[in-house]
């Protein structure tokens, strides 16, 4: 006599194409035809199935089903593999925070105006070396590491970027590794000596660009209340030019600005960029707090977005829409999340005064603080004050079918909400499904079609990034 089975958890996504079952806990997808799709609706009412009296006709579905882990024993006990803690993991990423401070005013600005609400404050060169020297050599056995220069606005700090960049070359040739830089910027201050030293290290740039005029001169004036676009355009073309990386632009939409996504993505394609990422702001205050109709409609700017990806590859091109590359790029390669996120988990950033936090977001936050350049990082602090945050978060997420891919959220937007805006747990989940949920019917359309498979080496090299 056969075991008997139950359903691991998954969920059925139908499409313009053949049904979708997504396994939870692996994050594998199976497409099923029609007569699979009766066969498994038929089947998926009862809790328990008992191999040996399973008709001859639907023996061959349920042996797919069961190939797949969506059909398991019975008797199997489910086991989370241990979770990766803070100091387990050598440090891959180190985001730089070269200048707190910053020549704009943007209306949505986490960092308030760049200085992380202290007095603006410059990283001195010679931390700036010893930070880089600092995640060489404690990247383990890793053979390449990031380093980010970020702010506030990092072009006010040329003196730092420039040693820290040449410190972090000289340093990873003597012990034979190589590191990968990039910077985040306004890009209001690019000269052509600035876009030469980038081109010139191969500085990967995400360029804050929040669309045409008329939105990004609203979101990010400059302090005299004067909008930035006209300055950023002047120069994106030197910057773009024979730039030997990809320049990406980084958009930040407020709520009454998520059904413009379309409009924004358009505009910056067309102004040469590389590619386009566009992130809904992070609410720093109740007046960024987006209805459910705004939501909705981000979410219909997106799924507009990847039906167009999916049209363009078919015709074999690759449409430069970020969100879902990388997307794509994770379902491809089935990568599931243990934690969040990299912070505190081999990804760390350094303010202008050399104190360590787990995220550049968390900077300026005194009790994320965890350590300096001189005392090293403080994984003890880290877990200490991370731990407090998700407290019970595995259990509300567990029972979530997007556990695999979210596994909890962004902690800095996760701290704003719960314990600066004092919302309840979960109020971005409906969001973070429905995109993924997106992702998912995107990423069945291109397999159908084989599409998937011409453009699997660069979702492969996205992801493991
Ligand atoms: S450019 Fe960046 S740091 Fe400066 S105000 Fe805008 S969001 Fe803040
Ligand atoms: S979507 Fe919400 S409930 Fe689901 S894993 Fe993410 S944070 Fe948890």
């Amino acid at each position: 006599m056969e075991q008997l089975l139950t359903w691991a958890d998954h969920r059925v996504l139908g499409g313009s194409g053949d049904p979708i079952i997504f396994a939870v806990d692996d994050a594998s997808l199976f497409s099923l035809t029609p007569q699979a799709h009766e066969t498994l609706c038929k089947w998926r009412k009862s809790r328990l199935v008992d191999p040996d009296k399973v008709p001859l006709a639907d023996q061959e579905v349920l042996e797919g089903l069961r190939d797949a882990r969506v059909l398991v024993p019975a008797t199997r006990k489910k086991h989370s593999p241990p979770q990766p803690q803070p100091g387990q993991v050598p440090l891959s990423t180190l985001v730089l925070e070269v200048a707190q401070d910053c020549n704009l005013r943007c209306t949505y600005c986490y960092a308030g105006a760049g200085t992380y609400g202290a007095a603006p404050c410059l990283l001195d060169p010679e931390t700036a070396r010893q930070a880089a020297r600092y995640l060489l050599d404690n990247s383990g056995d890793q053979k390449h590491v990031s380093l980010v220069f970020f702010g506030g606005e990092p072009l006010l700090n040329m003196p730092a970027v420039e040693a820290a960049a040449s410190e972090a070359i000289s340093h990873a040739d003597k012990i034979d590794k190589k590191v990968h830089f990039s910077l985040t910027t306004n890009g209001t201050l690019l000269d052509a000596e600035i876009i030469d030293f980038l081109h010139d290290n191969q500085v990967s740039v995400a360029l804050s660009l929040d669309g045409p005029r008329h939105i990004h001169d609203r979101n990010r004036p400059d302090k005299k209340g004067d909008g930035s676009y006209a300055q950023i355009v002047s120069r994106l073309g030197l910057l773009l030019q024979d730039s030997p990386v990809p320049v990406a632009a980084r958009v930040t939409l407020e709520p009454d600005q998520w059904d413009s996504v379309v409009e924004v993505f358009d505009h910056l394609v067309r102004l040469g960029l590389h590619e386009v990422g566009i992130a809904p702001v992070s609410p720093v205050n109740k007046a960024l707090l987006p209805t459910p109709a705004q939501e909705e409609a981000l979410l219909q700017g997106f799924g507009l977005l990847a039906g167009r990806f999916v049209t363009a590859a078919r015709k074999g091109q690759v449409m430069p829409f970020a969100n879902i590359l990388d997307l794509l790029g994770r379902l491809h390669l089935g990568q599931t999340k243990q934690a969040s996120c990299g912070a505190g988990l081999g990804y760390m950033a350094v303010d202008a005064k050399g104190q360590f936090f787990p995220c550049h977001r968390l900077a300026g936050e005194a009790n994320f603080k965890a350590g300096n350049l001189a005392t090293g990082i403080n994984s003890d602090k880290i877990k200490l004050e991370l731990g407090a945050l998700n407290r019970g978060r595995d259990r509300s997420c567990s029972k979530c079918w997007a556990r695999a891919f979210c596994a909890g959220g962004c902690h800095y937007e996760n701290y704003l909400r719960e314990n600066q805006l004092g919302l309840p747990r979960g109020t971005s989940c409906k969001f973070i499904r429905g995109w993924l949920d997106i992702g998912i019917q995107t990423y069945a359309e291109l397999r159908t079609d084989g599409a998937i498979e011409a453009m699997g080496q660069r979702l492969a090299q996205r992801a493991q990034c």
